[in-house]
Parts: structure tokens; C-alpha cells; sequence
């Protein structure tokens, strides 16, 4: 039994319906920029309404190796989809990247045009930052090769690439490094907003394992950034988001690994709930590194309620079985579904019930302390729904190994990430999967300090505060590489 039973969903169906300000570009005609035979409506920088001419939209055809698809391409429909099916919206182009020479025109071309654009890598993004209407998408969804160099134990990857690919060419070497829950997520808004997975406690979140980053900033430029590299970039896209420019390639740090590893879930019933996570708030205070567990709790869809752990242990498996033993010896299971596994069956075990085309909100908080006033709180707010869950991303170990200043992302101190999620498939059910994620956050905000903005909805709102002592720096690089705002589709920075 894993998570994929109590929130299972299917993809909706997306609606490709016209935005009327594309009229001049039918289905019959002008389907790639290089055939455009007409101006084209757009949104500008600030949202005003303009037209791109033909000939510029045109050039940026000419001069791009991937396609720019407009609203009748065969391929514009699915291309512009992301995952969380709320968002449905009809960029006026597609610019397709296949390498950093198309990510540079297409930088141009925005800038240029006081283009709005919106910069796609996975399409992960639970607030959609990662398309818009009107504006240029500037989709990396061809740019996902993984190079391992397995002697230095190092991988380049593409910045289009999702976590999924990296594990694969990484894991082909006994190699990993730090990545996310879910396969289909892309390394890129991941990797900028800090980078949670199974292996953090041991490795570091992602940002901690990136020793370089190629990027193309708002002057079209491709700069090179590393701890001896323009520095101040590269603290900056260590937890700034997608604020500074468009990474074509990260470089991280690998490290040897076992992919046979001690994981998988332990299930209780729900009304076992005080026994699991008082004991949890106590024991994992002094759990080794290689341990990785934390808390779910949620509801299957016959309406069993239930609260779980997640495990993954990054270690002799012997010592991590007597490791789990006192919280094995808890009450009386449902399930228990730790067990010897490839850890590629541990990190593609959400994918289904995370499938594209689910609607879905979703907010965080930041947890110093399992504290006994948050586990009485956890068992009185528990939503019993099976489109409400609530999951942890737990922290602490290696992830506490840096301070709040020393990368861009600045929740060091926290031991674990509590995060709400609601996810369903009819629209009509919109307002009350939302308010059910915020009910559930509000029940439990006075427990948390800071969010992580990756998983976030409305981390818009509250960006300077959230940074905290990191904001000001933030701004002050902001104004350096991005004067203009030009990459705003995200929790924008404002130059200062
Ligand atoms: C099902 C699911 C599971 C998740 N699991 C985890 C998890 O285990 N751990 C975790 O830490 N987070 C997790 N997240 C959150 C995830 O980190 C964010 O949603 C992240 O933004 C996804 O990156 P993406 O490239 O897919 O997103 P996108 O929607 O493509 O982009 C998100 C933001 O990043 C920018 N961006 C993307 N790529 C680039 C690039 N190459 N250069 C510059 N800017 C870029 C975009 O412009 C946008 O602002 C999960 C999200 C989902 C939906």
C-alpha cells in the first residue's frame, strides 16, 4: 500500500479552447513562427495588450534549432499543458529549447519585445509560473540530458531534464544525489527553490550538491557560476527561484550509493494517531543520518483513515532495520511495507497518484520541534478525505549543515517541512479543495515558521518576509542580472 491508494486520481481532460486574442492565428494557418503569415496578439512585460510583427516572430523561427510553436501547431496543446490541470492557460508562442544558443534568442526576443515570459521546465509549479496567457513560454522540455562523469562523481544535467532522469543516468553508476519524491518533477524550479528528497538528511537538500550552473541571464548572456564564478549569482539560484535567469544546465555532486535500499511505508489506522506521532515527536529527535522518516496522514478512498511513516534508510541495512525496530513495535500496523527495494521503486512509487493533469493546492510550513502541542493539533484538524492529505519533508541531519545566509534558501534551523495537499479532478470542486489545503494550514500555521516556496501557492504574497535575512541580498543581485523584471513569473524578487 503506498500513497498512490488513498489519493489516486485520473489526468483531466484538458480543454483546448481559443483565446480569442489569437484569432489571427487559425488552426489552418501560420501553426510555427517560421509559416506565421500575420502579426500576432501578445501581453506585454506589465500585461498590456500588443502585437508581435510578423517578421520578428518570424527571425526568432528562423533563428531557433527547436520549434516556436503558435496556437495551431499540432503540438501547441499538449506543449502548453502543465501539470496541475487549474492552470489552462494559451501562451501567444511556444519557443521549444534544444540548447543554450535557443534559450539565448529566445531571451532576446522577450526582452526586446517587453515580451512577458514564462520559463517551463518541468511544469511542476503548484501556482502555474510556468506558463501564462499571452506571453512566450520558453519550454526546456527537450533539454534533459543527464552526463555522469562517474570518476570525478559529477553529473551536468540540462535544465529541462526531470528528477526521473537524473536518478536514472546517476543510479546506471552506483551514483545519486539529493532528489524529490516524485519523478516527474523537473530538476529546474526544483533545484532553484532549494530541493527536498528522501536523501536530504544524508547529502544536503539538491542546492547543497550544485557545484556549478550554466545560465542565461536577461542580457542574453550565458554565464558560468560556481563558488568561484560570479558568486553572488550563484548564491542567489540556490533558493532564489527562477528570478535571475534560465539555467540551461546544473552541475551536481554524486556520491556512492546502494540503490538496494531499506524503504517503503508504515501504515496505521488514523485512530492510532497520538501513539504513533508522540512516540515519532520523541525518538526522531536522535535518529542517525541515514534514516529518513516522516509522518502522512490521510485517507483511503473507502474511508479508512490512516497515519504513516515514510522510510528510506541510506545504509547497512541490518543496522537500519534495529534503527526502525521501537517504531515498528507501535501499536498494530495495517501494513508494513518497508522492505529491501531499488530505490527507483521508492521514487517513482507517487508518480500515478501525482499524475499530470490533477488539480491540486497545495501549501508548507517550516517545523523547528515536533512539539506535543503539534501532534494534538495534527489529530484535531485531521481532515477525514481522501482528496486531503498531509505528508512531511523531513529535514535536519546534512540540510542543517549550512546557516540561513550561506545559500539564497534560508530555512536551515527546521527539522521538517509540513505539507498540505488537496487534490481532486472535477472543477466544480475547486473552491472546496482549495479551502480544504487552507483549513487544514490554518489549523496548524502557529506550529511553522517560514514555508518552502516550491510548494507553495501563495508564496507571492509573503516573498520578502519569507527570506528573511536573505531578502535584501536577493534584491540587490536582482537589480545586477535582472533590472528590468523580466523574469517575474515566478516569487518574483523586485530589483532593487
Ligand atoms: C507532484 C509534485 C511533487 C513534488 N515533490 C517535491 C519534492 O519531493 N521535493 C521538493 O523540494 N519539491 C517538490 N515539489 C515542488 C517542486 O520543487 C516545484 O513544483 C518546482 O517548481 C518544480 O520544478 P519544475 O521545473 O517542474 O517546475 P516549473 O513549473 O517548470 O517551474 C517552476 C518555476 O521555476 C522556474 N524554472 C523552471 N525551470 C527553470 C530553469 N531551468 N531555469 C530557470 N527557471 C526555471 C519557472 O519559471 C517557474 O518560476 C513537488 C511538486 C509536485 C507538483
Amino acid at each position: 500500500m503506498d500513497r498512490r491508494t488513498f489519493c489516486k486520481t485520473t489526468v483531466a481532460a484538458g480543454v483546448a479552447s481559443a483565446w480569442p486574442l489569437l484569432g489571427a492565428c487559425s488552426r489552418d494557418s501560420a501553426p510555427t513562427a517560421t509559416a506565421v503569415d500575420t502579426g500576432i496578439r501578445a501581453v506585454s512585460l506589465d500585461g498590456a495588450e500588443m502585437e508581435l510583427g510578423k517578421a520578428a516572430v518570424g527571425e526568432l523561427g528562423e533563428a531557433m534549432q527547436g520549434p516556436v510553436m503558435l496556437a495551431g501547431h499540432p503540438r501547441y496543446d499538449s506543449a502548453r499543458r502543465v501539470w496541475n490541470g487549474m492552470h489552462d492557460k494559451h501562451p501567444a508562442l511556444i519557443a521549444r529549447c534544444r540548447n543554450v544558443q535557443d534559450i539565448r534568442h529566445a531571451v532576446d526576443f522577450a526582452r526586446d519585445h517587453d515580451l512577458l515570459v514564462a520559463v517551463r521546465g518541468g511544469g511542476h509549479s503548484w501556482p502555474g509560473k510556468s506558463t501564462c496567457d499571452g506571453g512566450m513560454m520558453l519550454d526546456l522540455a527537450d533539454m534533459t540530458t543527464v552526463d555522469v562523469d562517474p570518476d570525478a562523481q559529477t553529473a551536468w544535467c540540462d535544465g529541462g531534464a526531470l528528477l526521473g532522469h537524473l536518478d536514472n543516468a546517476t543510479l546506471a553508476h552506483g551514483l545519486v544525489t539529493t532528489a524529490g519524491v516524485v519523478s516527474h518533477t523537473g530538476v529546474g524550479g526544483y533545484t532553484l527553490g532549494g530541493g527536498f528528497g528522501r536523501l536530504n538528511r544524508k547529502y544536503g537538500l539538491t542546492i547543497d550538491n550544485v557545484l556549478g550552473a550554466e545560465i542565461v541571464t536577461a542580457d542574453g548572456r550565458m554565464r558560468y557560476v560556481s563558488a568561484d564564478n560570479e558568486p553572488d549569482l550563484f548564491w542567489a539560484i540556490r533558493g532564489g527561484g527562477g528570478n535571475f535567469g534560465v539555467v540551461s544546465r546544473f552541475l551536481y555532486q554524486l556520491h556512492p550509493f546502494d540503490r538496494n535500499v531499506l524503504s517503503g511505508m508504515l501504515i496505521w489506522p488514523v485512530e492510532q494517531a497520538r501513539d504513533v506521532l508522540e512516540f515519532y515527536a520523541d525518538w526522531s529527535r536522535d535518529v542517525s543520518r541515514e534514516l529518513y522518516v516522516g509522518p502522512v496522514m490521510a485517507t483511503m478512498p473507502d474511508g479508512t483513515g490512516i497515519v504513516a511513516m515514510e522510510v528510506v534508510y541510506d545504509g547497512d541495512p541490518v543496522a537500519g532495520e534495529k534503527e526502525l525496530a521501537p517504531l515498528r513495535a507501535i501499536g498494530t500496523m495495517i501494513d508494513d511495507a518497508v522492505r529491501l527495494q531499488d530505490y527507483k521503486i521508492t521514487q517513482t512509487q507517487e508518480d500515478e497518484a501525482t499524475a499530470h493533469g490533477i488539480r491540486s493546492y497545495a501549501k508548507n510550513g517550516m517545523v523547528r520541534e515536533f512539539t506535543q502541542a503539534l501532534v494534538d493539533d495534527m489529530i484535531d484538524a485531521f481532515i477525514p478525505d481522501p482528496r486531503a492529505a498531509i505528508f512531511t519533508h523531513t529535514a535536519g541531519g546534512a540540510v542543517k549543515d549550512h546557516g540561513e545566509l550561506d545559500t539564497a534558501f534560508p530555512h536551515r534551523n527546521a527539522e521538517s517541512m509540513l505539507v498540505y495537499y488537496t487534490g481532486w479532478t472535477d472543477p466544480e470542486q475547486d473552491e472546496e479543495g482549495k479551502a480544504m489545503c487552507k483549513q487544514w494550514h490554518a489549523a496548524l500555521e502557529r506550529h511553522t515558521g517560514g514555508y518552502y516556496d516550491n510548494i507553495e501557492w501563495e508564496g507571492d504574497k509573503t516573498v520578502t518576509g519569507n527570506y528573511g535575512p536573505n531578502y535584501a541580498r536577493l534584491a540587490e543581485i536582482k537589480g545586477r542580472y535582472d533590472p528590468g523584471n523580466l523574469f517575474r513569473m515566478n516569487s518574483n524578487i523586485k530589483p532593487a
